[in-house]
């Protein structure tokens, strides 16, 4: 039985859009997720979206302000106190394969629902009446805990391939057991995965990276047997034992799962830190790190993330493993000065996160020593070190101004500047680095000079 104070209380502009098509004579319904994460119990993250028996054209004719978001899919943008619904004539399908799919407008709410994926998403609301539409029993397969297909798993799966990732994603977000038959029809049609289009598979990992516990989806992910087809890489991370630790792939989930969901690009780093294990193949001969984030650049690339994006968390992902020495200064500005093109913020994400997942297995107190290396890397940052020739007090354009000779020579001149400002950030005078840059032309000229002369 379900309680209907779980069910959710519409807004004031959700019931005057009702309210107005249903005055003209057309049924209109919340559906999808607003109403499953209400039964779910969850925070309301979804929209509000509305399914109507008014044709698009109709939905327009009764409302003054509405954008035509996908008229030929029968949805409307209806625009109520400058925030918009979606609200989609009811559909039925006619003819639906792999992910291409005929639909043709319908007549009645229950018609529309019976085209939709999972019992727990083929629940009808209607805030007015306080009437709930559920055909297919979506209720209480929620509070069963039960994911299941409306209708022939078998068929519903081989209609749209991208529904084996959505029952991944919704099992683990709301904890629930896929039904055996929905279960083995999904295994049974994982090989047609590749056929989706990378960005649909992006959209994917990033709600489950959104989500409070994304190791749980992501489990069902390698327990289905979608990630040698989706996500190679990842696949020779599991069971990959290190000694005495996790493997990479359950370290790996645990890390994802502490990360806050507010960096989905932190979680994905933390995701693909361990892909650098050994495989037989190109880049054997480089070191892990840089082999994790090769192959976290080629997985991205795959993916059609941003190049932004893929170059953020292929640098995480190399620079993640040795932090710096923070003993030494000169050696911690070198540090910052290589990994100045990181996000800082992230990387401390990461390494608190491993420290905690060490915690967890016993490791002393591990996420100390990140909060005193976080701390030195701020206070560094914070007296604005020269790390690069362009924070140089003294530029190439002043050397030649000195009499010296553009050339290959300069930038040799430049980057022991650097050099020694690295050491020691007081040296970063205009005065001082041009007899500096003097000293330096004159020992090379004299290569023969007396090793004293530093003395
Ligand atoms: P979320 O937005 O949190 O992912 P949602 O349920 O709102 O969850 P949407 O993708 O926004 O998911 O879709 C809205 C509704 O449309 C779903 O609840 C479901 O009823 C239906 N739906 C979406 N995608 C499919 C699909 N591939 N096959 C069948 N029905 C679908
Ligand atoms: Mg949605």
């Amino acid at each position: 039985m379900t309680d209907e104070r779980e069910l959710p209380a519409a807004p004031d502009p959700v019931r005057w859009v009702i309210q107005k098509l249903e005055r003209a004579g057309f049924e209109t319904w919340a559906v999808g997720g607003i109403v499953r994460d209400a039964l779910a119990r969850r925070r309301p993250g979804a929209d509000w979206d509305l399914a109507t028996r008014a044709r698009p054209e109709q939905v327009r004719a009764v409302f003054r302000r509405v954008v035509p978001i996908g008229v030929e899919h029968g949805t409307v943008g209806v625009l109520a106190r400058r925030k918009m619904y979606e609200v989609t004539t009811f559909r039925r399908d006619v003819e639906t394969f792999g992910r291409r799919a005929t639909v043709e407008f319908a007549d009645d709410i229950d018609e529309d629902l019976a085209r939709r994926d999972f019992t727990i998403n083929a629940i009808a609301w209607h805030p007015l009446r306080r009437e709930m539409r559920d055909p297919f029993g979506g209720a209480s397969d929620l509070a069963a805990g039960v994911l299941r297909t409306v209708g022939d798993a078998g068929t519903r799966f081989a209609e749209d391939f991208l529904r084996i990732l959505r029952a991944l994603r919704f099992a683990g977000r709301f904890v629930l057991a896929v039904e055996p038959e929905t279960w083995s029809a999904l295994c049974g049609h994982r090989q047609h995965l590749a056929d989706l289009s990378p960005e649909r598979v992006r959209e994917e990992l990033t709600k489950i990276l959104g989500a409070a516990r994304p190791s749980r989806a992501l489990s069902l992910y390698a327990a289905a047997g979608v990630l040698p087809i989706l996500y190679p890489e990842l696949a020779r991370c599991v069971h990959r034992r290190e000694e005495g630790r996790l493997d990479a792939w359950s370290a790996g989930l645990q890390m994802v799962d502490i990360a806050s969901r507010r960096y989905p690009l932190a979680r994905l780093a933390c995701l693909l830190a361990g892909i650098g294990v050994p495989a037989r193949g190109v880049g054997e001969e480089l070191p892990p790190t840089e082999r994790a984030g090769m192959r976290a650049a080629a997985l991205m690339e795959r993916l059609r993330y941003s190049r932004a994006d893929t170059e953020s968390v292929s640098a995480l992902v190399r620079t993640v493993a040795p932090g710096p020495e923070i003993g030494v200064r000169p050696a911690l500005r070198r540090w910052l000065r290589q990994t100045r093109r990181v996000n800082h913020r992230h990387l401390f994400r990461i390494w608190i996160a491993r420290a905690r997942l060490e915690a967890a297995r016993g490791a002393p107190s591990p996420e100390r020593a990140v909060l005193s290396r976080w701390k030195a890397i701020r206070a560094e940052l914070a007296s604005d070190p020269p790390l690069t020739l362009a924070d140089l007090a003294l530029s190439g354009r002043d050397l030649i101004e000195m009499g010296m000779r553009p050339g290959p020579g300069l930038g040799d001149v430049l980057a022991h500047l650097l050099d020694l400002v690295l050491d020691d950030p007081s040296l970063n005078r205009g005065s001082i680095l041009a007899r500096r840059a003097r000293r330096y032309l004159d020992d090379r000229a004299q290569p023969s000079a007396t090793p004293e002369r530093s003395a």
